[in-house]
């Protein structure tokens, strides 16, 4: 049986792991031993816990009754997604005839043109939840139009995936978050988490295809359909100059990269563990300073699942920080998760919280130990949503609406989710 004892090749964990006596694994923390099935020697946090957010929702709501009247579309959405198309297509445009080698396109690039597709990339995460409509429909095709600026048709691919991150946070096969034992074997070096996170947005493509295909619906043959149209029509009227489209893609790729808002990729569901400061959890707040030496009664805790961010970068970024929020209600959109924050401060204060993106990325890549490995996985649960292969598949084929977060739809997050 493969150990999750930490070994000196795996990163060195506050959460120490319990050994296995006669095949029995001594549990307090819920952790597991991985599947048999491992093809590496695997150093993942593995439990058989459900996930947090639903007992955490469910005992909100039980508290805070009133927090429900958060959930439902946000109407300013739609406003500043179309404010970020038209100030991409605009720098596209003006830089139609600038070379991808001067620094102008590469500054531009990076500085604006990341940011605003980082922030697209998180309109279409806000919008795959309808939060912008009550519409599904409406909400696809807005999507489909924050698309635009990225370049390559994406917004119909990502809704069933992160639909399913959500119903199936960390369980493997499903939760496409998740790095996979391979990549975490070869990249769990200070070499192999740089390259992981200059070329994140790759990862983040090209994982889903190797895990499972959900359907392919009318909204995905839509999405393609329009992308590639207003990109051959932007090409077409910048006189055939490819330099819009390669500036729409240069963006994508830097959004995805080494960027403050790229953080956010690393923060929301990695482990930290053993970090001297920029994560404060409730196990170092109540660390006495003289101990820390000596195993603590709380290093038996399960590792946090999910971080939240309250810095500034959440204004450029659908308050996407707010993760723990976000996880626990994805029916309240981005305008109304402070105020559930607020609300609910008892449970969210208490949780460990990272204090910038840009300090989450360095720590990422310089710390032994965080790492590939530091990520909790669960053997079995969850099921897809949108349809597709893998198991515990529920009604497949839908690709507009059964799990959509609209506070009125029959089998939504409020029907489903907030009200059980
Ligand atoms: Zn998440
Ligand atoms: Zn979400």
């Amino acid at each position: 049986m493969p150990s999750v004892v930490a070994t000196a090749a795996a990163p060195h964990l506050r959460v120490s792991a319990t050994k296995s006596v006669d095949g029995e694994q001594q549990n307090p923390s819920g952790r597991a031993p991985p599947p048999a099935s491992s093809v590496v020697d695997d150093h993942f946090f593995w439990t058989y816990t459900e996930e947090p957010h639903r007992s955490r929702r469910q005992a909100i709501i039980k508290a805070h009754p009133e927090v429900t009247k958060l959930c439902g579309p946000e109407p300013l959405t739609k406003y500043v997604v179309f404010g970020v198309v038209s100030l991409q297509m605009c720098c596209a445009y003006l830089l139609r005839n600038t070379s991808m080698l001067d620094w102008r396109f590469l500054a531009t690039a990076y500085v604006i043109g990341a940011t605003c597709n980082q922030n697209l990339f998180l309109a279409i995460h806000e919008i795959s939840h309808n939060l912008a409509f009550r519409s599904p429909m409406a909400n696809r095709l807005l999507a489909i139009f924050a698309n635009l600026p990225i370049g390559l048709p994406y917004s119909a691919a990502f809704r069933p995936y992160h639909l399913t991150h959500h119903k199936s946070l960390g369980v493997t096969g499903l939760d496409t978050d998740l790095p996979t034992a391979v990549e975490a074997f070869f990249l769990d070096s200070l070499l192999g988490k740089t390259f992981f996170c200059t070329f994140q947005i790759l990862f983040y493509a090209v994982r889903p295809m190797f895990i499972y295909s959900p359907p392919f619906t009318s909204i995905h043959l839509l999405n393609l359909v329009v992308q590639l149209s207003v990109d051959y029509a932007l090409t077409k009227f910048c006189g055939g100059s490819l330099q819009p489209v390669c500036y729409f893609l240069m963006s994508s790729f830097l959004a995805g990269s080494l960027h403050p808002c790229a953080g956010h990729f690393i923060a929301e569901h990695y482990f930290f563990s053993q970090v001297n400061h920029g994560t404060e959890s409730i196990q170092e707040q109540k660390r006495p300073k003289s101990s820390n030496d000596k195993p603590h009664p709380l290093d038996a805790l399960p590792p946090p699942e999910t971080y939240s961010y309250y810095g500034p970068l959440n204004i450029l970024t659908y308050n996407v920080g707010l993760h723990n929020e976000h996880h626990d209600f994805p029916a309240i959109p981005w305008t109304r998760l402070h105020d559930l924050h607020r609300i609910a401060s008892e449970f969210y204060e208490p949780l460990p919280c990272h204090h910038s993106w840009v300090w989450v990325i360095w720590t990422f890549i310089l710390d032994k130990n965080v790492g590939m490995w530091c990520r909790v996985k669960r053997a079995q649960g969850g099921r897809v949503v949108g349809g597709g292969g893998g198991k515990n598949s529920g009604r497949s084929g839908e690709s507009i609406s059964a799990e959509s977060a609209g506070p009125d739809e029959a089998e939504g997050w409020k029907e489903s989710e907030l009200q059980n």
